[in-house]
C-alpha cells in the first residue's frame, strides 16, 4: 500500500479525472476493452459458457418472467430499518444464476428461496451493510447449487477502502482488472455519495462486459435495465482513487460512485489426480450432481423412483437436458446425452428412466400451445410421460395394433386395450399409438392424454425387474381426446415411432453400457480382495480373461454408439437406423454377458442383495425385450444391410397368411423401417 501512495503522490485535484481504457499507461488500473462479443474461452474452457453471454439471456428472460433474478425493491423491506439496502443479496441471486447459466444448468427456479437460505446462513445481512467477507460467504454458499463445482472468490480493494482487509489492495502488485474473464464473474463495489457529500453506503452491480472502453452491468436494482460506466482515475486527497462515471452520452448525475472493492468468482471443479482447481466441463456438474442424487435418495429408499428424481433434479436440469431450451429445457446434443445416460446407468439401469425428457420428446413434434405446456412441465420435473405400443396381441408387429381413433367433433375418441407398458402408475402423462383415424390400414396416430383421463383404466401385474417404476396395461373406454392432443397428422404416427425410438434406443444402449461398465469394475475389486485358498482370485485367468474380453466389447459399443449419437446430431437418422438397432441388440447382448461374468465371479455374494449385480443382470434382462427384442433388432439390420426382401421372406403376410408365395413384394413393416 505505502508503494501505491508513493506511486502516486499525486496532488489536490478533485476535478481532474482520468479516462483509463485498453491503452491506459498505468500498470495498477486496466480496463480491459474486448468489444462487443466477449473474450472467446480457450479450449480448456470450451465447456463453459461467458458469462457476458449468460448474463444477457438472463437479464431477458428477467424482462419477462421476473423470476430470475430479485429486484432489490422487493426485499427492501426485510432489512432493518436504518440499515443499508438489500443489493449485495441480489448481486449474491445474479451471480448465482450466472454461475448456472456458465454451467450449462437451468437457472433457480425460487431464487427467494435461495436468498432465504443465505440470510439462515448469515442473519447479519439483514442488516444490509455487509462486509467483503460476508458477501464472498453469500458467493461460497451459493456452490451448493452447483452440481459438484466449487466456487472460489477473490476480494481486491482500493487502497483507502475502509473495507479492504489483508492488504487485498490493487496496486503494482495486484492491478485492478476489469474484463470479461470466461470463467470468471466480477462484481463491482462501489460508495455512492449524494451530490451533498452524504455517503448513502455501498451498491454492488455484476460486469456483463467491457465494451468501446465502457463497462456494461447488470444492476440489482434493475436487473433487466442496461447499465454502463466508464472508468475513471482520479487524484483526490492525495490517493489514487477510481470512479465509475456515468458516460458523456447519458444525462449527468450529482452523484459520484466511487470504487471501493472488486469481487471475482470463480467457477472450478475439484481434480482429485492434480488436488487444484480445474475446469468444470458441464458433462463433469451433471454426472457429480446425478452421483449426489444418488447417493441421496438411496439412503431414503428411493433411488429408482423416477417422479422423485425428477422432481429433485430439476434444480440442476437433468430432466429437461435433452429439451428444447424455449420448453424450459437446455437442448443438449445426442452425442452429449449419451455420456448422461451411460453414467446414470452406472448406478442402476432403471435411471434410464429419469434422463431427459425420455417420452415426451415424441410431443415436440406439436406446436399446439397445451402439448408444449406439458413438455416444460417434464423439463420442471413435475411431469413424467408414460407411452403405450405394445398390446395383448401385438409388440413386435406394432402395426397391426388394435386400439382405435375415430374423429368427432372437436377431436377422437380412442378405444382399445394396451398391455406390457411400464410407467403407468408413475406418470402424469401417456401416450397412446392407434390405428390411424384416417383409416389407411398399417398407418398409425398418436395421442397424448392425461393418465387420470375419463374412461382410462389402468391394468397392473408385478414384474422381475422394473422397480420404481409400474408395469402392466391399460384399457381406454371411449377416450374423448380434443384435437390439440393429436401429436403430428393422423398417419404419421409410424414416422413419430421411428425418429423417436432411433434416438431413445441409442440412449437406452448407452444405460446399459454404463451398468456393465460399473459390474466390471465391482468385478475387478473382488478379484483384488475375494481370496480363495489364501490367495486373491484375481489369480485365476478365466476371470482375468472375460474381463478383458468385456471391457473391450463395451468400448466398442460405446465407440459405435457415439457414432451413430453424431448421426442424429446432423439429422441423419435414416444412417443411424441400422447402426442403433444393431446397437440395441448387440449392446444389450454384451452389456448382459459382462454382468453375468461380474456375477459369477461373486460367487454366492453376488447372488445376495449385498451387491447389486443380480439386480443388474435383472434389468438388463428386462432392456433386452423392451423397446424392441434383440432378435427384432437384429432382423431390422439384417432388412436395412441385405436388403427388405429378406425381412420379406422371414415376414412377408401374404406369405404367413395364405401360405402361398406372394405374387410381388409383401407389404410388410419392420421394428423401424419405413413404409
Ligand atoms: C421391461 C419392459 C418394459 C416395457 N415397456 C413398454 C412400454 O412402456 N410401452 C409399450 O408399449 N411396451 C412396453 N414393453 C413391451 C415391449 O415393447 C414388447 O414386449 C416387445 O416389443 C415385444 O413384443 P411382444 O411382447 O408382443 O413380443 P412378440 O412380438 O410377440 O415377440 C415374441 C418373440 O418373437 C420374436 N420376434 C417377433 N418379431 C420378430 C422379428 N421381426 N424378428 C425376429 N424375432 C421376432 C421376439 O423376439 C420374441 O422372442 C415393455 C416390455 C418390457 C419387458
Amino acid at each position: 500500500m505505502k508503494r501505491f501512495l508513493n506511486q502516486y503522490r499525486w496532488c489536490v485535484v478533485v476535478s481532474t479525472l482520468l479516462v483509463f481504457s485498453a491503452c491506459a499507461e498505468a500498470q495498477d488500473v486496466v480496463l480491459e476493452a474486448t468489444g462487443a462479443t466477449p473474450v472467446a474461452a480457450p479450449a480448456i474452457w470450451a465447456n463453459v459458457r461467458p458469462p457476458s453471454e449468460v448474463l444477457t439471456e438472463l437479464q431477458a428472460l428477467h424482462a419477462s418472467d421476473k423470476e430470475t433474478f430479485i429486484e432489490q425493491s422487493e426485499i427492501d423491506c426485510f432489512i432493518r430499518e436504518g440499515g443499508g439496502g438489500p443489493c449485495a443479496s441480489c448481486a449474491g441471486i445474479i451471480v448465482l444464476q450466472t454461475c448456472r447459466g456458465m454451467l450449462g444448468m437451468q437457472k433457480v427456479a425460487n431464487p427467494h428461496r435461495a436468498f432465504i437460505e443465505s440470510v439462515r446462513d448469515q442473519k447479519v445481512l439483514l442488516n444490509g451493510r455487509v462486509t467483503n467477507r460476508q458477501l464472498a460467504r453469500v458467493f461460497e454458499n451459493y456452490e451448493s447449487y452447483l452440481g459438484g463445482a466449487t466456487v472460489s472468490v477473490d476480494v481486491l480493494s482500493a487502497p483507502n477502502s475502509p473495507h479492504a482487509v489483508d492488504d487485498n489492495v490493487w496496486g503494482d502488485d495486484r492491478p485492478l482488472l476489469i474484463k470479461a474473464i470466461p470463467d470468471s464473474i466480477q462484481i463491482l463495489s462501489f460508495t455512492w455519495t449524494q451530490g451533498d457529500g452524504e455517503v448513502l453506503g455501498r451498491h454492488f452491480v455484476i460486469v456483463k462486459n467491457v465494451a468501446d472502453g465502457e463497462i456494461h452491468v447488470v444492476d440489482p436494482a434493475a436487473p433487466s435495465k442496461p447499465r454502463r460506466y466508464i472508468l475513471e482515475k482520479s487524484s483526490v486527497d492525495g490517493c489514487n482513487r477510481v470512479f465509475l462515471r456515468l458516460p458523456p452520452d447519458l444525462p449527468k448525475r450529482a452523484e459520484t460512485f466511487e470504487l471501493n472493492t472488486v469481487f471475482t468468482v470463480k467457477v472450478a471443479t475439484k481434480s482429485p489426480a492434480f488436488g487444484r482447481p480445474v475446469p468444470v466441463s458441464q458433462f463433469d456438474l451433471i454426472s457429480a450432481s446425478i452421483d449426489q442424487t444418488a447417493k441421496r435418495l438411496s439412503t431414503e429408499g428411493k433411488l429408482r423412483s423416477p417422479r422423485d428424481w425428477r422432481r429433485e433434479t430439476a434444480t440442476f436440469g437433468l430432466p429437461g437436458l435433452d429439451l428444447p431450451t424455449d420448453l424450459g429445457g437446455s437442448g443438449w446434443s445426442a452425442e452429449k446425452m449419451l455420456e448422461v445416460f451411460r453414467h446414470a446407468g452406472r448406478h442402476d439401469l432403471n435411471l434410464r428412466d429419469v434422463v431427459g425428457g425420455a417420452h415426451s420428446r415424441v410431443l415436440l413434434k406439436s406446436e399446439n400451445e397445451p402439448i408444449r405446456k406439458i413438455v416444460r412441465q417434464v423439463a420442471e420435473g413435475n411431469a413424467y410421460m408414460a407411452i403405450t405400443i405394445t398390446e395383448p396381441d401385438f409388440g413386435t408387429d406394432f402395426t397391426s395394433i388394435q386400439t382405435r381413433s375415430e374423429h368427432v367433433d372437436g377431436g377422437h375418441v380412442l378405444s382399445g386395450h394396451k398391455r406390457y407398458n411400464a410407467r403407468l402408475d408413475q406418470a402424469t402423462h401417456v401416450i397412446v399409438f392407434a390405428k390411424s383415424a384416417s383409416g389407411t390400414p398399417r398407418r398409425l396416430s398418436v395421442f397424448v392424454l392425461p393418465i387420470d383421463a375419463p374412461g382410462v383404466t389402468i391394468e397392473r401385474f408385478g414384474a422381475h425387474g422394473l422397480i420404481g417404476n409400474s408395469y402392466g396395461g391399460l384399457r381406454l373406454d371411449k377416450v374423448f381426446i380434443p384435437e390439440s392432443h393429436r401429436i403430428g397428422g393422423d398417419d404419421d404416427g409410424y414416422k413419430i415411432f421411428n425418429e423417436h425410438f432411433t434416438y431413445w434406443r441409442l440412449m437406452q444402449t448407452a444405460a446399459a453400457i454404463g451398468t456393465a461398465e460399473r459390474a466390471l469394475e465391482m468385478m475387478a475389486d473382488r478379484m483384488r480382495t475375494r481370496e480363495v485358498y489364501g490367495k486373491p482370485i484375481g489369480r485365476f485367468t478365466h476371470l482375468q480373461q472375460p474381463l478383458g474380453q468385456h471391457a473391450t466389447e463395451l468400448k466398442m459399443a460405446h465407440a459405435l454408439a457415439v457414432e451413430a449419437a453424431r448421426l442424429l446430431d446432423q439429422g441423419r437418422y435414416k444412417e443411424a437406423e441400422p447402426l442403433v438397432c444393431g446397437l440395441k441388440a448387440e449392446g444389450i447382448e454384451i452389456a448382459l454377458k459382462a454382468v453375468d461374468a461380474a456375477a459369477r465371479a461373486f460367487g454366492g455374494e453376488g447372488y445376495s442383495d449385498r451387491v447389486d449385480v443380480g439386480d443388474r443382470l435383472r434389468d438388463l434382462n428386462g432392456l433386452r425385450i423392451a423397446d424392441g427384442t434383440t432378435d427384432a433388432m437384429r432382423s431390422a439390420v439384417v432388412m436395412h444391410t441385405y436388403g427388405k426382401e429378406f425381412w420379406d421372406m422371414a415376414f412377408g403376410r401374404e406369405e404367413v397368411n395364405s401360405g402361398k408365395k406372394p405374387d410381388g413384394p409383401a407389404k410388410t413393416t419392420s421394428p423401424s423401417a419405413d413404409f
